[in-house]
């Protein structure tokens, strides 16, 4: 409430902030945790708490009237429908030239994202976190993240028979036919929980088509690991819909900083305002998140004392889809798992990291579907349109051509190999790439940059960033473990230097 006093406040509750309540309760501060998005504790209409993939409703979409799915298009058939405005848990975000798709609720990106729980290779680190001592990483913090976070990977012999991953095998098959290595990728989901799916024996979470506006069972989201270990420790509070707006020094040095934020209806309306004062403030609301509003209160004057880094080095982690039509002899499965578990690597010869996706339509439909992240070397900044009173993304759609290329070096060698040739109805009519958005936000407050070797602001002691805008762009893979290791890295250090 206005007025309060807290020793910690964390904006945003995704991977960066459930870390850093979590290390920080353990430490014993108090951590308040605000959050814009939903609770997600509670059931709907139907019974259930998230909406199924392929059904959107009211739950699905960000304060939007018209859904956006990453798919737009299905034999030429555009997919979306209108969908009453709410505060619903898959954010499309247009800036600019690229759709940039985001988890809202507590628990942040893990209540929609695949899980794909990927450490990178060791081999490309320094190209992900030039200033982070690798050796450190990979003895100490990666393992963490993984075990924090509940990664394991699918039962290789199970994989073999599973129904629900033919899909995954028809890639593996195109892929090796054509001399790339094809690898299992660890994940979050609850494997034993899924073999129960295909069992039969529990309710139907990932194959039941479960994606993207949320999983019901069996993914092991940030409510279910990191945030029920906060709270847990009884010294963490989340407030969800409430949106921070500001943060500013409340007076002279060590006097803390004023948070102000606005409560949501489930209509997006303000409902109240409030501002309440924090020793030290943890920006964790997402690479999109903190860099809007680092750069917006840099552009204002509120946190003065911020660099000129501040919403530089932004990148989309490469991503680009496409799919494949097989032949018939070919076919991918009527049921897929939502969870993929796999992935073709050509990053080292050609700069790009496949994963063999799932088209979870309930049909089948012979498609082979992939999600790339590629070396794209583009990198974007945000900037403060005063004028329009928001800030602005600059990246240009034309900028994923280096990603397409790259995701060619892969695909073009299948298609000629099988004699197959891309799907172009999934993103429009006669279009083979999805080259229009990311899942894969990273950047706008880059480690050692923005930040010192540890996330602390500059010129504003007490105020840090703790997600994946540390990240300069790219992981090379799958950000998400990447980030919650750099949390445990940098949370340890101010735990152990600035409290
Ligand atoms: P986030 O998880 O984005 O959390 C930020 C939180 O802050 C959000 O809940 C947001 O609502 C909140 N917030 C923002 N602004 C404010 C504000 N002003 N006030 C209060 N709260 C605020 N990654 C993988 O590694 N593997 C995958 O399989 C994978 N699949 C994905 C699939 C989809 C569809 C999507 C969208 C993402 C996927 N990702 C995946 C990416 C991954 O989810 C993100 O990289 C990760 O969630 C980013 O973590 P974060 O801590 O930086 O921020």
């Amino acid at each position: 409430d206005t007025g309060a006093r807290v020793p910690a406040l964390v904006v945003g509750t995704g991977y960066g902030g459930s870390v850093a309540a979590l290390r920080l309760a353990q430490a014993g501060v108090d951590v308040h945790m605000v959050e814009q998005g939903m609770a997600w504790d509670t059931p709907g209409p139907d019974g259930k708490i998230f909406a199924n993939t392929t059904r959107p409703d009211f739950r699905s979409y960000w304060l939007r009237t018209r859904t956006k799915a990453p798919l737009s298009n299905f034999l030429g058939f555009p997919l979306d429908k209108d969908v009453p405005r709410y505060t619903g848990i898959l954010d499309a975000e247009e800036m600019g030239g690229i759709v940039v798709y985001q988890g809202r609720g507590v628990g942040g990106g893990s209540l929609v994202n695949g899980g794909m729980a990927v450490t990178p290779k060791r081999e490309n680190f320094a190209a992900v976190l030039p200033s982070v001592d690798a050796e450190e990483m990979y003895r100490t913090y990666y393992p963490r993240a993984n075990a924090g976070l509940g990664v394991a990977t699918v039962d290789p012999a199970w994989f073999e028979t599973a129904e629900c991953y033919r899909y995954a095998r028809v890639g593996r098959k195109h892929a090796q036919r054509s001399g790339f290595p094809f690898v299992f990728v660890p994940d979050v989901y609850d494997w034993d929980y899924m073999k129960q799916e295909a069992a039969g024996t529990v309710q139907k979470s990932a194959l039941d088509g479960e994606i993207l506006y949320g999983n019901n069972a069996g993914k092991k989201s940030l409510q279910k690991t990191y945030l029920a270990r906060a709270a847990a420790t009884g010294k963490v509070t989340v407030t969800p819909l409430h949106r921070v707006t500001s943060v500013t020094p409340a007076g002279g040095p060590g006097a803390g900083y004023a948070v102000t934020m606005e409560q949501l209806a489930t209509n997006g309306d303000v409902t109240a305002v409030k501002t309440v004062t924090a020793d030290r403030v943890f920006f964790a609301a997402g690479s999109v998140g903190t860099s809007k509003l680092l750069v917006e209160l840099k552009a204002t004057g509120a946190l003065p004392g911020l660099n000129d880094e501040i919403g530089k080095g932004w990148g989309e982690n490469g991503n680009v889809m496409c799919g494949r039509a097989n032949h018939m002899w070919d076919p991918t499965g009527k049921v897929q798992s939502s969870i993929p578990c796999s992935g073709i690597d050509n990053w080292a010869a050609g700069g790009a990291f496949a994963e063999v996706a799932p088209l979870p339509t309930g049909i089948e439909t012979y498609a082979s579907f992939y999600l790339s992240i590629t070396k794209n070397p583009h990198r974007a900044a945000f900037s403060w349109n005063a004028a329009a009173g928001r800030v602005e993304l600059n990246w240009q759609t034309a900028w994923k051509r280096p990603s397409i290329d790259m995701a060619r070096t892969i695909f073009d060698r299948i298609n000629e190999r099988e004699g197959t040739i891309y799907r172009t109805d999934l993103f429009g009519t006669d279009k083979i790439w999805g080259d229009h958005l990311t899942y894969h936000p990273l950047g706008g407050a880059v480690l050692n940059k923005a930040t010192d070797n540890y996330g602390r602001l500059h010129g504003h002691p007490g105020l840090y960033v703790v997600d994946g805008a540390l990240i300069p762009g790219n992981t090379s893979v799958n950000p998400f473990v990447t980030i919650t290791a750099l949390a445990e890295r940098n949370i340890e250090r101010i735990i152990a230097t600035d409290l």
